[in-house]
């Protein structure tokens, strides 16, 4: 079963409506799928609403979980805890972070400001991240990304090194824009086993911590 995170639609830079992702995910042995188009802050409400309703007739009719949220993206690192504060309070169930990638010119901070805020959940690709950031990521909660998208990649080896000695809680995304960026298991584990997750953790990054961060979004939709 996969659980991930982190997805892109036609209604930011990806290919598929919402239902078609559902439909795949679904075909590739996913349990949870997270729509996470990219966002700053203007029209959250509008793409929340757009989720909801495809969500509804996804769910009503095939066994898979469908997480709405945001990827709050090139967000002004100021800025970012107010964004993601009226993401929350338009509806949205998880709200992830652009992270500090290698290969984009992310504004230095916006990894901290993330975990800072409160109202970040996960903090994708994190790129460079610092000890300390992880340290109060861990305190804060926040889940941090191993990416199986290329490029966000290249770091992955740091994130989840430091992320193990640290003992913060790692999962595995696709940050999917296209059908075939969608997992399948043995790929997913392949991911998690290439960044450097031990075999004893795997357990953990691919179920149990999905498991816990599922809980909380769906938390939010019932609340
Ligand atoms: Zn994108
Ligand atoms: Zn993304």
């Amino acid at each position: 079963m996969v659980f991930d995170f982190h997805t892109h639609t036609y209604w930011s830079d990806g290919v598929l409506s919402p239902v078609e992702q559902a439909r795949r995910a679904l075909m590739n042995g996913y349990r949870a799928i997270g729509l996470t188009d990219h966002v700053g802050i203007g029209n959250v409400e509008h793409l929340i609403t757009q989720f909801k309703r495809e969500r509804e007739i996804v769910e009503r009719y095939w066994d898979i979980t469908v997480v709405v949220g945001v990827e709050l993206t090139h967000v002004p690192a100021a800025g970012i805890a107010e964004a993601a504060k009226s993401a929350r309070d338009a509806g949205a169930e998880i709200v992830v972070l652009h992270g500090e990638t290698p290969v984009e010119p992310v504004e230095p901070g916006s990894d901290a400001a993330a975990i800072d805020s409160g109202y970040v959940d996960v903090i994708g690709h994190p790129g460079h991240i610092t000890e300390d950031e992880v340290r109060r990521a861990i305190q804060n909660d926040v889940f941090l990304e191993v990416s199986a998208r290329g490029g966000h990649c290249l770091t992955n080896g740091h994130v989840a090194a430091l992320g193990q000695r640290l003992g913060a809680k790692l999962i595995v995304n696709s940050d999917a824009h296209s059908p075939s960026d969608l997992l399948k298991p043995d790929f997913q584990r392949s991911v998690a086993l290439g960044a450097g997750i031990e075999h004893g953790l795997l357990t953990s990054v691919l179920e149990d911590w999905p498991q816990e961060l599922l809980q909380r979004c769906l938390a939010r939709r019932e609340g």
